[in-house]
């Protein structure tokens, strides 16, 4: 019989215990290993008492909290948070500068050391209200039951149709300027954007650099007074159309115009549309504010009883830290509410 990691790897818990008896295993083989075995490898239990969509930094907060509560709770996750691009993490405390792999694997392992959470790889595909609570399906074709759900689902960026800006996006071409402005505070800046986001962002950013440039992409939509200011504080204002980004493994080096022209530049700021990554709060008819995120209230309730929601879904202030505080506060009120009920 093999035995150590490759037969973990490569073998169920359920079949590991079968083979070799419990307390064998557990003699044997220090804790980790059975808990990695347990873990990404299902149980045959259908019912939970929480079932969290998305299994990032919000996910698994709210998955430790649950676990704490002594829940049974399923974390499914198909595993592309949307930093993944990203080559460092910066300013969430205790974690500045790790990679975001660094930071969830380390947030992983926590919460995999709770007994009654389970972890799925998987795309959760479809959602329905039922008697009991919600039934959830994946892509494979497995179905659970759940009394309450929630939704750590994240946003899916979408790249604007610049060449290059897929590429750059997380490395050299920027979202915000708390995660990464620090780092790039030295060198020659550029912001794409037009109009008033345009313009504070202008202002925002000249906070880090000092070579800064405001790329309209076309004719500008600014006020006479936004361009004024803007040109007081020393930016450069470049209507020309923007053909693509010329890069190295993500690094940008130069804007390359529809003209002809160049402008060299290193890093560039941006706010990229999104859309939910996750299409089944909307489906459970989840209510989403003007701007696409899902509605929340102080207590990550969504607006349908017993569908909680946290993380970036439901926030602009897109940071891990803000994150991992909402999947805590989640979990948190999801315990409460069932704990409640069932009194
Ligand atoms: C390029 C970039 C760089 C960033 N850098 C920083 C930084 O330096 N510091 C910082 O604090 N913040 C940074 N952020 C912000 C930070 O990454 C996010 O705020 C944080 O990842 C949000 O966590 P989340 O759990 O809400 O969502 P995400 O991390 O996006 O995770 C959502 C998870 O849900 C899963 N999922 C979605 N739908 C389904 C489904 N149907 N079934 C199963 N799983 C599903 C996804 O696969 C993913 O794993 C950055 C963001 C970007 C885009």
């Amino acid at each position: 019989m093999k035995v150590g990691k490759e037969i973990l790897a490569t073998t169920s818990r359920r079949e590991f215990i079968k083979r070799s008896g419990v307390a064998l295993a557990t003699l044997a083989f220090p804790n980790h290993f059975i808990n990695i075995s347990k873990n990404n490898q299902m149980t045959d239990q259908k019912d939970f008492d929480v079932i969290i969509v998305g299994g990032s930094y919000s996910g698994l907060a709210a998955g430790m909290a649950l676990g704490r509560a002594l829940k049974h709770v399923l974390i499914i996750d198909n595993g592309k948070p949307c930093n993944r691009q990203t080559p460092y993490s910066h300013n969430f405390i205790t974690q500045d500068g790790k990679t975001p792999k660094e930071i969830a694997t380390l947030a992983k392992q926590q919460v995999e050391k709770y007994d009654t959470v389970t972890f799925l790889n998987g795309l959760a595909t479809s959602g329905v209200k039922t008697n009991t609570g919600f039934a959830i399906k994946t892509e494979s074709g497995k179905a659970f039951s759940t009394k309450k759900l929630i939704f750590a689902t994240g946003i899916r960026d979408i790249m604007q149709g610049i060449e290059g800006y897929a590429e750059c996006w997380g490395i050299s071409v920027i979202h915000c300027p708390y995660c990464h402005g620090y780092e790039v505070r030295n060198e020659k800046t550029g912001i794409l954007g037009n109009g008033e986001y345009g313009f504070e962002f202008s202002s925002l950013i000249s906070n880090w650099a000092k070579d800064l440039t405001l790329f309209t992409n076309g004719t500008s939509t600014l006020t006479a007074e936004q361009t004024e200011k803007i040109k007081s504080h020393h930016i450069e204002i470049v209507e020309t159309e923007i053909e693509k980004l010329e890069q190295t493994n993500g690094h940008l080096q130069k804007i390359i115009f529809k003209d002809g022209s160049n402008f060299p530049l290193k890093a560039l700021y941006a706010r990229s549309p999104f859309e939910q990554h996750c299409a089944i709060p909307e489906t459970l008819r989840c209510e989403l504010t003007d701007d696409g995120y899902i509605r929340i209230d102080p207590s990550q309730k969504t607006s349908i009883h017993g569908v909680f929601a946290c993380g970036d879904n439901t926030t602009r202030i897109r940071t891990v830290a803000n994150a991992v505080a909402m999947g805590t506060t989640a979990g948190m009120m999801a315990n409460k509410e069932l704990v409640f009920e069932e009194f």
